[in-house]
């Protein structure tokens, strides 16, 4: 659902409506059936692996790459055989691909003398736009004249000057160091809500999907594994693979001992209820940051008990500790657990309070409710 819908207000009707898509590039399906709502001024982020056809998506709705079947649709209308030039799109991809032989106010003003405007309109929305990105005064610089980051907001003004429906970003940040590539992402995002402009992005960063997408499109192997709001996918992930692509899972195989039981090694934990079969073959995931730490051998003072999940205290030892800035990552083996290794991301204020140190036994509590249960494949562990 739509981050802005409540359950009451009816569903709009979608501003890009993407049906069965599918592209072969010779025997080799790259998209196979994907379909998608994007809804008017939406920001979602296609986010996958190197090769899982994020871009190949992006390129078929911008009419660049024809697909072999399926249809698309935008505002209504079927835009399905339509080459970009009569789409109605923006486009910045990772290399800025501005005119170098132009300056920064001709690379912007292109689109706009296709559109035949006079030439006083045209420098005033040059102006405009300039401002818009904080570059009120680099309009006579050449590209190369620019920094990387520089570059990048021309291009995305560039995209931007003919007022589009839809803006389409490939990868626009990841040619940008870390802090560019920070700082301009805010500045992204401060300016697409602030046009409302419907975005999508291709990013293969999680943390860049997380942070600005009102939906993430989470994609494998040229298939929608799961779409959803940050949120959802990160703490309810549908499948394994979304579960172990974004953020870091803990994973352990078992069997199904009931519906809400996992044996693993020789112990049962009680997990989130499930669906899957008596004594099929499981993975249980559970995020580091949800293992809670009661302390030193047995539970500390001081640390409730745990009531019904108590049968998921474990006795672990401790094998690594990592210090990371605002917490640590610490590294339990439990040998009950079939010498499964665990890690548990706790809390500066946690690790102080606690007695804690390698090779010291230390336990933790993994909460059933987040104890999540995925079939298992010859593909997982
Ligand atoms: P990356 O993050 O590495 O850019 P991606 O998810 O964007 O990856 P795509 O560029 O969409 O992946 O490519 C999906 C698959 O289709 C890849 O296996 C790629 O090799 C293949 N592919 C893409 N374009 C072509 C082409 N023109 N001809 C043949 N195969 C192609």
């Amino acid at each position: 659902m739509n981050q802005r819908q409540t359950a009451n207000t009816p569903r709009p009707t979608p501003f890009l409506q993407i049906d069965r898509l599918r592209k072969k590039f010779g025997d080799f399906v790259a998209l196979d059936n994907v379909s998608l709502d994007v809804f008017e001024g939406e920001f979602v982020c296609f986010l996958g692996p190197s090769g899982c056809g994020k871009t190949t998506f992006l390129r078929a709705i911008a009419g660049l790459d024809i697909q072999t079947a399926g249809t698309v649709h935008q505002a209504g209308k079927d835009i399905s055989a339509l080459p970009p030039s009569e789409r109605d799109f923006g486009i910045v991809f990772q290399s800025y691909a501005l005119f170098p032989n132009l300056t920064v106010a001709k690379n912007i003003a292109f689109g706009l003398e296709n559109q035949k405007l006079s030439k006083p309109d045209i420098s005033k929305r040059v102006t405009e736009l300039l401002e818009l990105v904080n570059l009120p005064d680099q309009g006579a610089k050449y590209p190369a004249q620019l920094s990387g980051g520089e570059q990048q907001r021309v291009a995305l003004t560039r995209a931007l000057a003919t007022s589009p429906g839809l803006l389409l970003l490939d990868e626009p940040l990841s040619a940008l160091d870390a802090k560019v590539r920070t700082h301009l992402r805010h500045e992204m995002k401060a300016l697409q809500r602030r046009l409302g402009v419907t975005t999508i992005m291709v990013t293969h960063d999680q943390e860049e999907a997380l942070t600005l997408a009102d939906r993430i499109v989470v994609m494998n192997h040229g298939v929608i594994e799961q779409v959803g709001t940050p949120t959802e996918i990160y703490r309810q992930p549908g499948t394994l693979f979304v579960a172990d692509f974004i953020g870091a899972m803990n994973q352990v195989a078992g069997r199904v001992a009931s519906s809400d039981c996992v044996a693993v090694g020789e112990i049962t934990l009680a997990t989130r209820p499930h669906n899957l079969y008596l004594d099929e073959p499981v993975v249980v995931t559970i995020r580091p940051e949800d293992i809670v730490p009661h302390g030193a051998g047995a539970r500390s003072p001081g640390v409730p008990d745990s009531g019904d999940h108590a049968e998921n205290t474990l006795a672990a030892v401790v094998e690594d500790m990592e210090f990371l800035g605002s917490f640590w990552r610490v590294s339990l083996k439990n040998n009950a657990l079939g010498n499964a290794a665990l890690t548990a991301d706790m809390s500066i204020n946690a690790v102080r309070r606690m007695t804690i140190a390698i090779g010291e036994p230390f336990t933790v509590e993994l909460p059933a409710e987040r104890l999540v249960v995925f079939p298992r494949n010859d593909d997982n562990v």
